[in-house]
């Protein structure tokens, strides 16, 4: 029987320009004489070293560890000397700077020794999240979320569903795909561990119909396993099927609620490169040290999948896939439509590099024109918002209404902007509004905390000054006392000497009494 499946709102039927990048199979990337690696590669806080500019490390050693909840370690990628610790440029919209460390690799790539788990299953499922944090694994689909947060539901939330997500739906980027082909028994081994640490009931893998390889690759491998509560289920090609929302909405029928996460629908969607990772941590005690990267595009010789440690600059990828080399080529990470250019190509690769896309940048370039309010970008926005008012909002710097619009819900695919005949950057806008709400709200918090902290010192001098008052109110009391025990002591004291000289008075008076005399005779 045909599973059923359900339609999203919007979304576009794109060329996928796929198969230029899956004419061979995954490399591996070359290793580089220098790695640099960002302290901060994923959703949440910068992790912090634990190494020292000139150590010796080996390949798979911590470098940093987790600073807060919402962080997870870094790794070498290498064996090699710690060459500096500092802010070198990372691959990131604002093209700042960022601290990171530098490993100059020896040559030697030795391994740590690994500490492989012989059976998760007897592991509880604290245990287990704590290994893959351990490990700095993070969503590998673009998000970058440490994966033990998205493995531990609550003890209050039942997980019904745990769904993998294969669905790579922006064009050119095809390392999910290759990584389907070439390691389907590895995604089901991590998929099973995930169920474990989830107690899921069942469990999805999705994947788009036009990647039939995948499927009948993932299909085999299912078999040896013989889980019978794990599903392969193909989807439309449409874009963006990808987006977590929009792939449980096609599977089920449900919708993720505003502002809410699948988990409040008993859901939990993982990418299939994340379940991988997982399952080298778990069986081989492997942390997350390379991924699968897609080097493509009009400007790349060779397009490819290659297997790139982290911290690898992206022209020495560029370089070893026949980069023309020519420094006017556009270079952009991740998709056409979700990605973000780069302008140094010395940034390294991080954890969260799916793709590196180049092209000329003779490409044609359109000038933005004004909105003629055609409605195209509502029509095709698969998270049904208005896309045009919270271009306006956001553009007037309107932050409280931009909101009142769900900008939160806008998952940047960049359907509006590619459907605007007016060619208008609607997604920078709302990157834009993002960013200011955010600052906005670190500074109210930190404002907040700032003033916490002055109240509560208030209190502690306020309350540090009753203390000091009732100290001495008690002292005085006491002393009061002590006189007062001082004058009792006076009057005893008389009236003993009173009681001494009337016994002596009545003792001379017993001794002039006439048998006194009779004795003294
Ligand atoms: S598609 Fe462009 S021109 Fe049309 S309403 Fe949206 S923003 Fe305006
Ligand atoms: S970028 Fe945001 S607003 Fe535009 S179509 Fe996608 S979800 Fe909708």
């Amino acid at each position: 029987m045909k599973r059923r499946l359900w339609h999203f709102h919007g979304g576009l039927r794109l060329p996928g320009h796929k198969a230029e990048s899956m004419q061979e199979p995954i490399q591996t990337a070359t290793l580089p004489e220098r790695l640099t690696i960002p302290l901060q590669q994923h959703i949440g806080e910068p992790a912090e070293p634990v190494v020292e500019v000139g150590q010796r490390v080996l390949k798979g050693q911590m470098l940093a560890r987790a600073s807060e909840y919402i962080s997870v370690p870094v790794h070498a990628s290498t064996s090699g000397t710690i060459a500096a610790i500092e802010d070198r440029p990372i691959p990131h919209p604002s093209g700042l700077q960022a601290p990171c460390i530098v490993l100059d690799s020896d040559g030697q790539d030795e391994w740590i020794e690994h500490a492989p788990i012989n059976d998760y299953t007897e592991l509880e499922s604290s245990a287990l999240r704590n290994v893959i944090r351990e490990a700095g694994i993070v969503g590998l689909g673009g998000a970058g979320f440490p994966a033990f947060i998205k493995l531990n539901p609550g003890p209050r939330n039942v997980v019904d569903t745990l769904i993998l997500n294969g669905a790579e739906c922006e064009p050119y980027i095809t390392c999910d795909a290759m990584l389907m082909q070439e390691q389907p028994r590895k995604i089901i081994d991590g998929l099973l561990i995930m169920k474990h640490a989830l107690q899921a009931r069942r469990c999805i893998i999705a994947l788009e119909d036009n990647k039939r390889n995948a499927h009948t690759l993932l299909v085999n491998a299912l078999h040896e396993h013989e889980s019978e509560f794990i599903e392969i289920i193909q989807i439309p090609t449409i874009y963006p099927t990808g987006g977590e929302k929009q792939l449980i909405k096609v599977l089920t029928g449900k919708e993720v609620p505003s502002h809410g996460l699948p988990l409040d629908i008993h859901m939990v969607c993982h990418n299939v490169g994340t379940a991988a990772a997982i399952a080298d941590a778990i069986h081989e005690g492997k942390p997350l040290i390379t991924r699968y990267v897609t080097v493509t595009g009009d400007a790349i010789g060779q397009p490819c999948n290659l297997e790139v440690r982290i911290g690898t600059p992206f022209e020495a990828l560029l370089e070893q896939c026949g980069w023309r080399d020519d420094r006017n080529d556009e270079i952009i990470m991740g998709g056409p439509l979700m990605g973000f250019t780069v302008d140094n190509p010395a940034v390294p690769v991080i954890k969260t590099t799916n793709c590196i896309l180049s092209w000329p940048t003779t490409k044609e370039q359109q000038t933005p024109m004004p909105c003629i309010r055609c409605g195209e970008c509502a029509r095709v926005c698969p998270a049904q918002l208005l896309p045009q008012q919270l271009y306006w909002y956001a553009r007037a710097k309107n932050f409280d209404r931009v909101q009142d619009f769900n900008l939160f819900d806008c998952i940047e695919c960049g359907c509006c902007a590619y459907v605007c005949p007016s060619h208008i950057p609607l997604v920078q806008y709302y990157r834009f509004a993002k960013t200011e709400i955010w600052a906005q709200e670190r500074d109210k918090k930190k404002a907040d905390q700032a003033r916490e902290r002055h109240e509560f010192r208030q209190q502690r001098i306020e309350r540090k000054k009753q203390e000091e008052e009732e100290r001495k109110r008690r002292k005085k009391e006491m002393l009061k006392k002590s006189q007062g025990d001082e004058t009792g002591g006076e009057d005893s004291k008389k009236a003993a000497i009173e009681a001494a000289m009337a016994r002596a008075k009545a003792r001379r008076g017993e001794k002039n009494s006439p048998s006194g005399d009779k004795e003294d005779a």
